[in-house]
């Protein structure tokens, strides 16, 4: 299997990145394309024959090789090549649930494949008990999609696989959404996270279905809920709500703009706290109009986890305002003694810029603020140290006086 592997060249100039493992090829670093359709394997070398590692090609993508292997060696790439890397991620998980470290044997609902994270550039694994969601999101990944399929079913405690296939510029218009491998599905998309159970909108919801990055900053809402008025904003299927309840919260507002969502709300109240539905109220509003509307001091512990506003580079600045704004609001309402959970999942927002965001709204606000608590993504969803764009969560809990 693919002792020719077509040659990418790139400039020796343009190696310093290479040489720092960092796994993406722009296409200004190339000196000769190779002879290669999208998603193949090429060999990254320079003029003198130096091999730098091996790829899957993307020539329509500015990102035009995602690097899964460095190496200075001729090396040929077998299904055990791939099975290696799909094993190592799943270790990394038992591991995590061994020792509880984020995961436990109370939580079934995992990312399982990170991408650049776990050395897969492409692909994310999204377990929810027995189904496993796929994302395809380069060529490359997807022409090993029988490959990696059969991996995961083979795979005891897998029985179901939703796939998201890989779009190109043509699919897009016909965006399918995804399928069930083999027409198989189970009957509910349940799943467990610290004992608390939620269903995973597979199908049509956003993301792979639930936002398993926010694990361990739910658990810290429940910490900080007791006897709290939370306001749950940019509630999508609930998840924080859920968790202040366990907290024994007062009571929870959840605001979204999604209804499907919000439907999803209710369902998870009455599937964990039965006895608390009236505590728990999904509200159907514009997150920035609520913010503004709503009477001072309601609330005394407010979350504000909103989409990425920015998802391209050159949007950041627009993106900065939105979160400025919407801090701003937030510390402006909160009662004395509140505790603000706020987060960016913007990859182009850095960990500091995100900071001084919040501390100009903070400024703004003319209130004393304190950072309890800076917030990251958890173990499951690695970064590869030589990935900084791989850390796109980033939050704070603060204490406002
Ligand atoms: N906190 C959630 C994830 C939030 S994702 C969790 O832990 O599961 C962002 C959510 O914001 C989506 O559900 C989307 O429907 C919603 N949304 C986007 N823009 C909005 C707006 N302007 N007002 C209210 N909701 C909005």
């Amino acid at each position: 299997m693919n002792e020719n592997i077509p040659i990418l060249q790139i400039y020796p100039q343009k190696a310093r990145s290479l040489i720092n493992r960092h796994p993406w090829v722009f296409s200004g670093a190339v000196a000769k394309l190779p002879p290669a359709a999208a998603g193949a394997i090429v060999k990254i070398t320079d003029s003198s024959g130096k091999i730098y590692g091996y790829g899957h090609y993307a020539p329509n993508s500015q990102i035009i090789c995602r690097i899964f292997c460095f190496t200075d060696q001729p090396l040929t790439i077998r299904p055990d090549f791939w099975h290696h890397k799909l094993s190592t991620a799943k270790k990394l998980r038992e591991f995590l649930i061994r020792q509880q470290i984020s995961l436990n044997p109370h939580t079934n609902g995992y990312r399982l494949i990170h991408a650049e994270g776990d050395g897969l550039p492409g692909l994310i694994a999204d377990r929810y008990d027995q189904i496993v969601v796929l994302q395809y999101r380069t060529a490359g990944i997807q022409a090993l999609a029988p490959l990696i399929e059969k991996w995961f079913l083979e795979q005891p405690e897998i029985n179901y696989l939703f796939i998201h296939p890989f779009q190109t510029t043509e699919t897009t218009e016909t965006k399918e959404k995804g399928y069930w491998l083999h027409n198989q599905k189970p009957n509910n998309y349940n799943f467990k996270e610290n004992n608390l159970i939620f269903t995973a909108d597979i199908e049509q919801g956003q993301k792979t279905g639930f936002f398993l990055d926010q694990r361990n900053h739910r658990n810290a809402v429940a910490q900080y809920a007791k006897n709290r008025k939370v306001l749950n904003a940019f509630s999508y299927s609930g998840g924080f709500g859920i968790y202040a309840l366990a907290g024994e919260a007062g009571y929870v507002v959840s605001v979204d703009a999604s209804t499907r969502a919000l439907a999803q709300v209710t369902h998870h109240t009455k599937l964990n706290f039965p006895d608390r539905i009236s505590d728990h109220q999904p509200l159907h509003a514009d997150c920035f109009e609520y913010l503004k509307t709503m009477p001072a001091n309601e609330f005394d512990l407010i979350i504000l986890d909103p989409p990425a506003f920015s998802k391209h580079i050159s949007t950041v600045q627009q993106a900065a305002r939105g979160y400025k704004e919407l801090n701003l609001k937030a510390f402006r309402k909160i009662a004395a003694g509140g505790i603000v959970f706020t987060f960016s999942c913007s990859q182009h927002i850095d960990r500091n810029l995100f900071r001084k965001i919040i501390f100009a709204a903070a400024a703004d606000a003319n209130r004393e603020i304190k950072i309890l608590a800076q917030l990251s993504q958890p173990p499951d969803h690695p970064i590869d140290i030589c990935h900084p764009e791989g850390e796109y969560l980033k939050g704070l809990i603060l204490y406002v006086s």
